[in-house]
């Protein structure tokens, strides 16, 4: 079974996503983790965020794969804490707007699923272009100010509350404007305002929604 989740940045994706695949027994697969360990190749080694040519070097010859609890290896070395650093977080919707980018790294995703025989898998383009026939497809939102102030929770910094909130209103912005494979809520997917529900509420909503199309 594949459940394919997308939304902006800061939505609880990758909280629910990871709970909802350990509950139906499936892998959990952080598409955006990807695209990071791509664009902190590129900046290891000295290349240019905007030109495809750069980007599509390294994504077309990255070994990416994940550990037993879902986290990115980039050539059998965990990507994190490295891939969450603000420098990647700037630059990563500008490598992850390149065609050269994209296309390798959807093959993989598409890979992944084969090679697990179902999973859940978070992104930007999940449920329109990756998994557009998966019999369960969701976007997650929640205004921009909720999302910067659960992402601020997360980080453990709540003065940062309104630079963190331009930043993913940013990222939204380019990530919703690009050519490719835009964030975007596609025919028929389900979305679901989170604010003012926590990640149990989601995640409640989520099975039942699941179970209630189940065959
Ligand atoms: O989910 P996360 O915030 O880690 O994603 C980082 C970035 O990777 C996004 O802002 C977007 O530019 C890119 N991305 C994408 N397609 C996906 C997942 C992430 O373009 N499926």
């Amino acid at each position: 079974m594949i459940v394919a989740i997308d939304g902006p940045a800061g939505a609880g994706k990758s909280t629910v996503a990871k709970s909802l695949a350990k509950r139906l027994g499936l892998h959990f697969l952080d598409t955006g983790a990807m695209y990071r360990a791509v664009t902190l190749q590129v900046l290891r080694r000295g290349l240019d965020p905007a030109s495809g040519r750069d980007c599509a070097a390294v994504a077309g010859s990255i070994e990416l794969d994940f550990d037993a609890q879902g986290k990115v290896l980039i050539g059998g070395v965990p990507g994190e804490p490295h891939i969450r650093s603000r420098e990647v977080t700037g630059l990563v919707s500008a490598v992850s707007a390149h065609a050269e980018v994209r296309d390798p790294i959807v093959a993989l995703q598409r890979a992944l699923a084969a090679r697990w025989g179902g999973l859940v898998a978070e992104g930007r383009d999940m449920t329109t272009v990756v998994f557009p026939d998966a019999p369960h497809r969701f976007f997650l939102n929640a205004s921009s100010h909720e999302r910067a102030r659960r992402r601020a929770l997360e980080l453990g910094t709540p003065d940062d509350l309104e630079r963190i909130r331009l930043e993913i209103e940013r990222r939204d912005a380019l990530d919703s404007s690009r050519g490719i494979a835009p964030l975007r809520v596609g025919p028929g997917v389900r979305e679901i305002d989170t604010d003012g529900k926590d990640a149990t509420d989601v995640l409640e909503l989520l099975e039942r929604l699941i179970e209630a199309r189940a065959p």
